[in-house]
């Protein structure tokens, strides 16, 4: 996701590197390259005219800080102004006061809706609510069902018409729902509607009606963020035609160029609540505007990352490796350690890319797999606790032992040893650059 932009922004911005004082010229050659960039990526022109704006008089103006370098401060303003095009501030879902909380769910079809319903009812489920996703998609052939069949995977009730029964109005469904809703305790209502290919008159008064009939507390937009420019005429057909209080982006794991999320919260004034990256019921988040510039900027998404490790590891174990690591006494035993505490967290390739700097390094990624680590875990499951404590013992009859008992080659043994030592050798000079280890042992 963004990868091209990401690319681009980090060249442009690369040019600055280790220039004593920026002129003019200097600001206003990257200003070109970024405005080309943005371009690209498919950001809404206007969208992308303020931003060169911004960018040349707060760089132009910059005082001269004694933290930053010239280029270092250069990349600050570009970090906060795209946080300020992303929306600033992160925006919560809107409770109701009094329940239910309803959630309207309106886009074109395909935009993604019916499966961001199940994964919305999952996340809020997650969170201890009691949702209900209500089928008011009666135009597309299974999309009842398939909201039914959503709903089953998330562990949530679906309301839907009865087949045959006559129920075909969507404003009636919407409506029942929200009654069942209150009859069944149910603290959240979202409502699924019918999208259309195009945007067009009888799709918008029928979300219009229904929006007049149970009254949402919010009203999620929901875009495709690969269909570029046409993001945002979209998001403005919405915004005239029913109205809504939120922007949800789908398929951000897609080679999207990223202009609709660079675009849609300028546009529309709305704020991007959460962002859809995958098929999975799970491959949703919050959408963080800070976490996404700095993962566009290339600084990689280490709040994410940072959060999701200390979900999965413990903190005390943590703590002792980090300290290890600093005075290169880490062994094999902690890298088994970690390396499962890893595993707990998702698939290595999408941890890795949230790196800072994991854009240049996408080759090398692409050889990581889960199954590569499956069997390093194996090797180092093979060897006795004094080789994983002490690995220099390992010796040709002991990696011989080793690669027979884990059932692949010496050499693989040979290359997991080796690289433990360059690792651990590297790790001990980062420990040095981030001040962290050597006895602190400090947390993020
Ligand atoms: P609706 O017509 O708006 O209800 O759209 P659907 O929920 O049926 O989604 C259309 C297609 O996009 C389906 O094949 C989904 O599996 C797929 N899809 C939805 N969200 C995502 C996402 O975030 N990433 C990817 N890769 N596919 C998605």
């Amino acid at each position: 996701m963004f990868d091209t932009l990401s690319d681009r922004l980090t060249s442009a911005l690369q040019t600055l590197r280790g220039k004593g004082k920026l002129t003019d010229a200097d600001i206003d050659a990257t200003a070109r390259e970024i405005r080309i960039a943005l371009l690209e990526a498919d950001v809404a022109l206007p969208v992308v005219r303020e931003f060169i704006a911004q960018i040349k008089q707060r760089a132009k103006g910059a005082e001269v800080s004694g933290a930053l370098n010239p280029a270092q401060q250069v990349v600050k303003i570009v970090n906060e102004e795209l946080i300020g095009i992303l929306g600033g501030e992160t925006r919560r879902l809107n409770l109701a006061k009094n329940p239910p909380t309803v959630i309207m769910l309106a886009g074109l079809q395909g935009a993604g809706k019916t499966t961001l319903a199940g994964k919305l009812a999952l996340w809020l489920k997650k969170q201890g609510h009691a949702p209900l996703l209500v089928a008011c998609d009666l135009q597309r052939p299974n999309a009842v069902t398939q909201l039914q069949v959503v709903g089953e995977r998330a562990g949530v009730t679906t309301f839907a018409p009865e087949p045959g029964n006559g129920v075909g109005d969507p404003v009636e469904v919407a409506r029942r729902g929200v009654e069942e809703a209150r009859h069944a305790q149910h603290d959240v209502v979202i409502v699924d509607t019918a999208g259309r290919l195009g945007v067009d008159e009888e799709l918008m008064r029928q979300a219009a009606d229904i929006r007049d009939a149970v009254k949402p507390d919010e009203t999620l937009f929901v875009v495709d963020a690969m269909i570029g420019q046409d993001a945002v005429t979209t998001a403005e057909a919405f915004r005239d035609g029913v109205g809504f209080t939120g922007v949800v982006l789908t398929k951000l794991d897609g080679d999207a160029r990223g202009g609709a999320a660079l675009s849609v919260r300028q546009v529309t004034g709305q704020p991007i609540l959460f962002a859809s990256n995958g098929e999975k019921l799970d491959d949703f988040d919050i959408f963080h505007p800070d976490r996404m510039a700095s993962r566009i900027l290339g600084m990689g998404d280490l709040l994410t990352l940072i959060e999701q490790a200390e979900q999965a590891f413990d903190a005390e174990q943590a703590e002792k490796a980090a300290a290890k690591l600093g005075t290169g006494q880490l062994t094999l035993e902690d890298f088994l350690e970690q390396m499962l505490a890893v595993r707990k967290m998702g698939p290595i390739g999408n941890l890795l890319g949230m790196l800072p700097g994991a854009g240049q390094m996408k080759e090398q990624l692409a050889q990581v797999d889960d199954k590569h680590l499956d069997r390093l875990q194996a090797i180092i499951r093979g060897m006795t606790p004094a080789e994983r404590a002490d690995p220099k013992i390992i010796n040709g009859s002991r990696r011989q032992r080793i690669a027979v008992g884990s059932g692949v080659t010496v050499r693989e043994v040979n290359d997991l040893v080796n690289r433990f030592f360059e690792a651990r050798k590297m790790m001990q000079q980062m420990a040095g650059r981030f001040g962290f280890g050597g006895g602190g042992g400090s947390k993020a």
